[in-house]
């Protein structure tokens, strides 16, 4: 990603809104936040939201918010960034861990349907790479066993699925604007988004030291606030992110038609309109891979090259059902995250295609020659 080409883009509309900000000194509450609260809202096709200090603070307010606590389970994929399970094992529950689906990355829902126990409260689906998972089918199963939905939607602003926005399909929805985010401030945010103005509230309350008024103290709460500046900084960014999740899409088309029939590119759900946080492909010998494009000026990632129940922190949650978790496995060893970011030219998409398959062929010749 390339953060300082965007704020170029941008730069006198950001630059206008930070010194408002200051000018009016309203760095905690205030104007911005409240017009960025209703902004987002809209946005996400939703009632109400929260601003937060993060994305992992969002999971674990909206989680205590709803009652999940000690002796709870709450079902997560193995497949995502460690936050969604640090949340959970935060507020005192259990994460269960369960596979993905081969082709999405994504949650595998027959999988979640095998860990289900009497202790389990909710499910946290990840909408991966900025695809909504399945929810056709988190809903089904929430509704069986009469369980809370939070969508994990930090890498998906805007996705959507069957045409309703990521935000409006489960209890809650909770949001990272971490900088390298589809949506991200200068420096660290997040949101709780729901239809529910009780929950709402909670999460309201619990975030701002659980303070009714100045004075009053109605829970135990914490701290935990989007600031003034932030919340200028993404109100200005709010009103381009559907043109720069069209742009991240056209980017992934053309890296799909360029390179079809040379890797194997994670699979799109029909169903689902991703906002391409990430661009993923499998490749053979992927560290390789990576340090050879690196050699040649082209940085890649690797989201995510340990998945959570190979780490250290949380091996001890796989599924008691369902140990097997070898999708994930599998896919943790090949895939790769191709340059994504609406500021890509064209051009620089042909020339990451290119040097890609350049390089690809380079490891494989030299593969076979090793071999022969
Ligand atoms: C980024 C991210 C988070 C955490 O967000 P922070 O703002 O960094 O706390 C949680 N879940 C997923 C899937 C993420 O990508």
């Amino acid at each position: 990603m390339d953060l300082h080409a965007q704020y170029r883009s941008i730069r006198s509309e950001i630059d206008r809104a930070i010194a408002d900000t200051i000018e009016r000194s309203s760095y905690i509450g205030g104007e911005a936040l409240a017009h960025f609260e209703v902004e987002f809202a809209r946005f996400c096709g939703v009632e109400h939201a929260v601003g937060v200090g993060n994305g992992t603070d969002a999971i674990e307010l909206t989680l205590s918010a709803l009652g999940i606590g000690a002796g709870h389970e709450v079902i997560v994929p193995a497949m995502t960034f460690a936050a969604t399970a640090e949340a959970v094992v935060s507020v005192g529950a259990t994460p269960v861990i369960v596979d993905v689906d081969r082709s999405t990355l994504n949650v595998d829902m027959e999988a979640a349907g095998r860990a289900v126990t009497a202790r389990t409260r909710a499910i946290l689906p990840v909408h991966l790479y900025g695809q909504p998972a399945d929810m056709d089918a988190v809903a089904d199963l929430a509704s069986h066993h009469g369980l809370h939905v939070v969508e994990d939607a930090a890498q998906a602003h805007g996705a959507e699925w069957r045409g309703t926005r990521v935000g409006g399909l489960g209890n809650a929805a909770t949001f990272s604007f971490y900088p390298g985010k589809n949506l991200g401030a200068y420096g660290d945010g997040g949101c709780v988004v729901t239809t529910d103005g009780e929950l709402a509230r909670r999460i309201r309350l619990l975030a701002n030291h659980g303070r009714t008024t100045k004075y009053e103290h109605e829970v135990a709460g914490r701290n935990s606030r989007l600031d003034g500046l932030q919340a200028a900084i993404l109100a200005v960014k709010l009103r381009h992110l559907e043109a720069w999740g069209a742009r991240r899409r056209e980017i992934a088309s053309m890296y799909t038609e360029r390179l079809a029939g040379v890797v194997e590119v994670a699979g799109q759900d029909p169903r689902g309109r991703s906002v391409q946080h990430l661009f993923v492909v499998r490749v053979p010998e992927r560290d390789r891979v990576r340090r050879e494009l690196s050699a040649r000026g082209i940085s890649t990632g690797v989201h995510y090259p340990i998945p959570l129940h190979r780490q250290p922190a949380y091996e001890a949650f796989g599924a008691p059902n369902s140990p097997e978790i070898w999708v994930a496995d599998e896919a943790a060893a090949c895939i790769l995250s191709l340059p994504m970011f609406p500021e890509l030219s064209d051009e620089a998409v042909e020339r990451v295609t290119d040097t890609f398959i350049d390089v690809l062929d380079a490891v494989s010749v030299e593969r076979g020659e090793l071999s022969s």
